[in-house]
């Protein structure tokens, strides 16, 4: 079953190999805010594999309970999930907390202080990296984030130039629109090689995004196969998002 991942990974990064290159992947898990079943799964997971995950943690829900939890795993970091992942948008629109909806001063008063609120409880781990909700914000407050001490921002997608650095999440691993559940393993492999065609010309790296507290288990076999194959591959990194932005 593992041949549907295998072969299109394989051929991708046996081409790197070849040519000296080395891929960068890392790993966005977002939603987090207290320790749970599926959490440890995660946790246990990557650290078998010792691949670095970075949780996107929603400041206003979360608390001491989950920096206790995490203590012990120094492969986490901790980034910014916006405030309260509330949505602010229309009945019609696109889901939003960080959109034009409010004033952009009671925006940036949320995003400060889930900057400052996880920075105080993870002074190991954080990030400082806004992983705005729904992977959208309304652009007028991007150049407001150097200012309050973000260094990055993650959203889904292609990078797009702005007052700070964009490391994005480039594979969803859920059918958020259909199922609901975990998507084709042979489509996750193929946008995975594709990101990486498109890495191999442009540079970059392959971020991949999970939600822990929703996988099914087809989503943890995926994760599974993915590590297995890549962890073991000489032209494939899984980085931390502290490590790219230099942080160590
Ligand atoms: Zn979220």
């Amino acid at each position: 079953m593992t041949a549907d991942i295998r072969t299109p990974l394989l051929a991708e990064l046996d081409r790197w190999q070849a040519n000296g290159r080395i891929a960068c992947f890392w790993l966005r898990d977002d939603d987090a805010v207290k320790p749970t079943e599926p959490l440890d799964r995660l946790m246990d997971l990557t650290r078998r594999y010792a691949v670095p995950a970075t949780l996107a943690v929603i400041p206003e829900c979360t608390g001491q309970e989950l920096a206790n939890y995490l203590q012990d795993k120094p492969m986490a970091s901790v980034a910014v999930h916006g405030w309260s992942h509330k949505n602010h948008a229309g009945e019609n629109e696109k889901k939003q907390e960080l959109g034009a909806h409010r004033p952009i001063e009671d925006v940036i008063a949320e995003i400060d202080g889930g900057f400052k609120h996880l920075q105080a409880l993870y002074p190991q781990q954080f990030t400082p990296v806004l992983v705005p909700p729904w992977n959208r914000i309304a652009a007028p407050m991007l150049a407001e984030l150097p200012g309050l001490g973000y260094r990055a921002l993650s959203v889904f997608g292609p990078e797009k130039a702005g007052p700070l650095p964009v490391i994005n999440t480039h594979v969803d691993l859920m059918d958020w629109h259909g199922t609901r559940r975990a998507r084709a393993h042979s489509e996750l492999a193929s946008d995975i090689a594709r990101r990486l065609r498109q890495m191999f010309e442009t540079g970059g790296t392959m971020g991949l995004l999970a939600h822990h507290l929703v996988h099914d288990e087809q989503a943890w076999a995926f994760l599974d196969a993915l590590f297995e194959i890549t962890t073991q591959h000489p032209a494939c990194r899984w980085k931390s998002l502290p490590d790219m932005l230099g942080q160590r």
